[in-house]
């Protein structure tokens, strides 16, 4: 693969019959509107224009995830959005989990979705043990305590021959909240616990989560079939969850330089990996 190439939005979105949209670091900085994205939204919904917006996002519904795009000035309508946590409910039915007893560590919007699956929701402390642990979100905890607990529940419950399910919506490991600040996504607080299962009992498929958002293909699929095309391109600012995910399944990408992204020009991508390689390069989405 060449160099990333410098585009500008009206070029992607004359070359191709659909655009995914990563929403952290491409439309929003974590806080505010990052700039022209607003102008841009508005533009493609008057154009007929067709985009998703593509994210990792499990902690809210959709519908909350609406209106926190319009109290920032966006008019994002639901069918619009696809996100990691809508995969959550999907991914129990398919695991065989409904009716089982499951730990949510996130929010209520987190804790419908898979009760959406038809898992029941328990509690660490409860007498009845969850078969599904889903990790939906990092925000303010005391991850010390909870890793600790959990540790000692997959550890036992896998010597027992009866592994707890892993289950991480959102593959994340940090993601940006606000202007050169940074925060732990739930895929740091996963890693950790898998590392230390693995030091206990070594390397065991049934020790490591089940990873629903991007870089894996299960959103970029639901969001290709929603789309109704794969000429699409998909703009996101990660590296290894959007550019990674899109090389994947063989979709274009272009990497914005206003989230975790820094690299603003071709050549500075020639000691990265092909597989976290984009095609273009996107300074602005003016
Ligand atoms: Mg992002």
């Amino acid at each position: 693969m060449s160099s990333p190439q410098v585009v500008d939005i009206s070029y992607l979105i004359e070359s191709y019959e659909a655009l995914f949209f990563d929403s952290f670091g491409v439309l929003i900085d974590g806080i505010d509107a990052l700039p022209g994205a607003v102008d841009l939204v508005d533009r493609m919904n008057r154009d007929g224009t067709n985009y998703s917006v593509v994210t990792n996002d499990a902690s809210v519904s959709i519908q909350s995830r609406v209106k926190r795009f319009a109290s920032k000035g966006f008019d994002i309508p639901a069918k619009r959005i696809v996100n990691s946590g809508s995969l959550i409910a999907d991914c129990i039915i398919d695991s065989g989990l409904s009716g089982s007893p499951a730990l949510v560590l996130g929010t209520d919007d987190a804790r419908d979705y898979t009760t959406a699956g038809g898992a029941i929701l328990v509690e660490l402390e409860d007498e009845i043990e969850p078969d599904v642990v889903v990790v939906g979100h990092s925000g303010p905890h005391d991850w010390e305590t909870t890793l600790e607990e959990l540790l000692a529940l997959f550890s036992r419950r896998y010597q027992e021959g009866a592994p707890v399910k892993l289950v991480l919506p959102n593959p994340d490991l940090i993601y940006p909240n606000g202007p050169g600040i940074f925060g732990f996504g739930a895929a740091a607080f996963v890693n950790l616990l898998e590392q230390a299962l693995e030091r206990l009992h070594g390397s065991d498929d049934s020790l490591k989560a089940t990873r629903l958002g991007k870089p894996f293909a299960q959103i970029f699929e639901s969001a290709i079939k929603r789309a109704a095309t794969r000429n699409v391109v998909m703009i996101g600012d990660q590296l290894e969850t959007d550019i990674l995910g899109a090389n994947r399944i063989g979709i274009p990408s272009a990497v914005v330089t206003t989230g975790i992204n820094r690299r603003t020009k071709g050549n500075e991508f020639n000691n990265v990996d092909q597989t976290l390689t984009p095609q273009y390069i996107l300074h602005s989405l003016v």
